[in-house]
């Protein structure tokens, strides 16, 4: 199957990769460099939100993924049922937002997700700040 590609950068110092490419690296002042990324990762924790922000449909799924090279960002998904730490998934980004599915069922989780007009970034932080305060404790314990 064809993978997606996911834009990423990289940094020439650290060879950190960050997703979506950001301007500068975490870690340094350093300009990054735009590099795409094969859209395919390992879950590394998942969770799903019954009382999601408002503008999310509910229940919310969502999973933590983690790419060749270290890259992680959060997924949305349609399901996260036979979902598992270590998985490969499939991501696809439409729009600045990731979506996971599982390998060779690339049902887009798009149709399940409720846009209400706000832009795409918009909603990947309010992603990314739940999946924060979500996976806080764990990401803790694993390392
Ligand atoms: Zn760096």
């Amino acid at each position: 199957m064809i993978a997606e590609q996911i834009a990423a950068s990289r940094c020439p110092r650290c060879d950190m990769l960050v997703a979506p490419p950001s301007t500068y690296c975490p870690h340094h002042p350093v300009l990054m460099q735009p590099v795409t990324l094969p859209g395919v990762g390992e879950v590394v924790s998942f969770t799903t939100l019954h009382t999601p922000p408002q503008g999310f449909r509910s229940p919310l799924h969502l999973a933590l993924v983690e790419l060749d090279g270290g890259a992680r960002f959060v997924c949305h998904g349609a399901d996260v049922r036979g979902l598992r730490i270590g998985a490969a998934v499939a991501i696809e980004a439409i729009d600045d937002i990731y979506y996971f599915s599982h390998l060779g069922a690339m049902e887009r989780a798009r149709l399940f997700w409720r846009r209400t007009g706000r832009a795409g970034d918009r909603v990947n932080a309010i992603a990314r700040s739940l999946a924060k305060r979500v996976w806080k404790g764990r990401d803790r314990a694993a390392s």
